[in-house]
């Protein structure tokens, strides 16, 4: 069994009240920073891992970051071509152009001279490259972009101011010179949410929050935490940590993400049946905008105080103002975390299995429910394995299949994560694996459930590697109730099949979803969309025309718009189809009284723009 004990030894819980000061609150060191964590700029992730095809055609990946590293995975290639009617082989390359052309900066010398009375010069940078990455996300179109195309309108300078008072002084300067600021995280969105209006005549200057980086205070008797809206997900994780906390957010992209961009975008991490989603854990939230600080002299556990300003800024997509810092929830470290893993025959029995796990147990702390082509897929992410390792897994294979009678083109799997007290975790695995048997499910282990997880952060690089073999992905979610899951994920994968073939596209679409959140009420699915696109024109656009279409699908099925990607630019066409005329005039009102220079004029969500109404 796969677990860890995390359970804090007395002396070191008397050491941590030791570490608070007469507040009683620790307040930690900022966070380091290590060479070995250097991002790229032209793909996602770390500088020091990256997938690649080796001289015996296989593929691997480089570094030592991830479990996947340093291994060959022969069956990779093989299984895509087979399953895209593609030829994806290391000597046929669509080479990357990075870095496009890239458009010269527009000056507003009064402001600039304003901006170095209150920032160092290196906290103002107009390098071409750093101009570029801070324009886009991580969306499909805005990484074709990047490596085939021309961005047109890019900002002008990024600052990185490193307290709240530079960010005050950068809005004033911003309103006094008619300059649009766009603040940046972790650049990870998947909306366009820091594509620039191309038609944005005003200077632009991305504000990059990652010298706000710290965890001002933990208070541990009271059990939140104070933190800068700049700090990234996986420095947050290792420093509540060092305290026997955590906050329990782990959105995929914690890595890179930060905690000004989750709020900002309204987003779910995988452990929300625990912990909850980012409006479940932040308690107070501080942001400068048009009008001045949004601040409190206080915060307490629930307040009913009025209009919310939390609600204004949760997907609010850099609209109305810049989130400096948060207060959060934050939670012991769990005692014990166990990973597990269930089959089920059908897509179906999995999914019944995870109605009832909602109406009759406590859900796990995570559980994710991959359909059969997902299932494959990591089955074909397995590296070669040799003496009694190949032979364990072949017998298992053998049980399964023909002792069991599961079918290897119909079986699914759940991965579960348990977090909590030895007692908790017991009692929900128990009645968990009771409720699975009675739909079919026959447990996978902990090792299998682990590793599904894991995947997880290495195959966010799989998408960079294959555009240069000729290959787009993208996911896409959505959140809907029980009694339309099935026939919702049936309909938008048949809309996208009839779309590529609809085009004459090449090969065969990969298009696969799983179940990654469960509510009362109903579910959050992601759709993987892939296709070969040696031979067609404007592949990306291409793309893009039939995600579109998928989206339609899934709202003429009575699935939301996002479940936690949010709007952005993105999906702004469609929210004439979710909202009536009023809600929307709502939100352009709202905007224009709050911002009404559009100062902040990233113009997501169908609000602001270039000239405000
Ligand atoms: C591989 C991958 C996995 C992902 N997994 C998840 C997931 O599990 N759950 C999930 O919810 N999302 C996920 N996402 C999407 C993305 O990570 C989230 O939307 C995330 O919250 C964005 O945070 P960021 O710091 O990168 O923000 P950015 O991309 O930098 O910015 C996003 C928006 O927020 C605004 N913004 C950023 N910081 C601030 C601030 N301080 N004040 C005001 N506005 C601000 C920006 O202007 C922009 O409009 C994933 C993306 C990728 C590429």
């Amino acid at each position: 069994m796969s677990e860890s004990d995390h359970s804090p030894e007395p002396a070191a819980a008397r050491a941590e009240l030791d570490r608070c000061d007469d507040a009683g609150l620790i307040r930690p060191a900022p966070p380091s920073t290590r060479t070995a964590d250097r991002e790229r700029l032209d793909v996602w992730g770390f500088a020091d891992s990256a997938f690649r095809i080796n001289a015996n055609d296989a593929v691997e990946m480089t570094g030592d970051r991830y479990s996947l590293a340093g291994v060959e995975l022969p069956d990779l290639l093989p299984w895509m071509n087979r399953v895209l009617g593609a030829q994806l082989d290391r000597r046929v390359v669509n080479r990357s152009q990075y870095p496009p052309a890239i458009p010269e900066p527009r000056r507003n010398p009064a402001f600039a001279s304003e901006l170095q009375k209150f920032l160092c010069d290196d906290a103002i940078c107009d390098d071409p490259r750093i101009r570029l990455r801070h324009g886009h996300g991580h969306s499909q179109e805005e990484m074709y972009c990047i490596k085939y195309a021309r961005p047109v309108r890019l900002p002008d300078v990024v600052v990185y101011p490193s307290q709240p008072e530079h960010v005050e002084s950068l809005v004033g300067a911003a309103l006094r010179h008619g300059v649009c600021l766009i603040p940046y995280g972790g650049g990870t969105n998947v909306t366009h949410a820091l594509m620039c209006p191309a038609d944005e005549e005003r200077m632009i200057v991305s504000v990059d929050m990652s010298r706000m980086n710290r965890i001002l205070w933990i208070d541990p008797y009271n059990r939140m935490a104070c933190i800068e809206a700049g700090a990234v997900g996986r420095e947050i994780v290792e420093q509540l940590a060092e305290s026997g906390f955590t906050m329990g957010h782990e959105p995929d992209s914690i890595e890179f993400s930060t905690l000004g961009g989750w709020i900002a975008t309204h987003a779910s991490g995988m452990k929300k049946n625990r912990y909850g989603n980012i409006e479940d854990l932040v308690l107070d939230i501080t942001a400068v905008t048009a009008e001045g600080e949004l601040s409190r002299s206080s915060v307490a556990p629930r307040e009913s105080v009025g209009i919310d300003h939390r609600r204004w800024l949760y997907g609010s997509g850099g609209n109305l103002g810049i989130v400096t810092s948060a207060i959060v929830k934050i939670f012991p470290t769990p005692e014990v975390q166990r990973y597990e893993s269930v089959i089920f025959r059908t897509f179906e029995d999995g999914f019944a299995f995870l109605y009832d796990l909602t109406r009759h147990s406590v859900p796990p702390a995570s559980v994710r429910l991959v359909d059969n082509l997902q299932f494959q897929f990591s089955m074909a992410l397995k590296p070669a394995s040799m003496g009694p390792r190949a032979l364990k897994r072949k017998l298992e294979k053998l049980y399964i299949t023909r002792v069991r009678g599961f079918d290897p083109a119909e079986m699914v799997a759940c991965t579960l994560v348990f977090e909590g007290s030895r007692e908790e975790v017991e009692a929900q695995q128990s009645a968990l694996f009771r409720i699975a048997r009675k739909h079919g499910g026959l447990k996978a282990g902990s090792e299998n459930g682990k590793r599904g997880y894991e995947l997880t952060f290495a195959i966010a690089y799989i998408r960079d590697f294959v555009m240069e073999y000729y290959l787009l992905a993208e996911s896409f979610e959505t959140s809907v109730v029980w009694s339309e899951v099935l026939v919702l994920c049936a309909n938008v994968k048949r809309r996208v099949r009839e779309e590529h073939a609809a085009r004459g596209l090449p090969g065969e679409p990969f298009i696969s979803c799983r179940i990654t959140q469960v509510y009362s009420a109903g579910v959050c699915i992601y759709f993987y969309f892939a296709y070969y696109y040696r031979g067609v024109e404007n592949p990306s656009a291409v793309f893009a025309e039939v995600e579109r279409a998928a989206r339609d699908e899934v709202l003429r099925c009575g699935g939301s718009l996002s479940h936690h990607h949010g709007i952005g630019k993105l999906r702004q066409e469609f929210l004439p189809e979710v909202m009536s005329d009023a809600m929307l005039e709502w939100n352009r009102r709202i905007k224009k009284a709050v911002d009404p220079h559009n100062v902040f004029g990233s113009s997501n969500q169908g609000v602001g723009g270039p000239t405000p109404d």
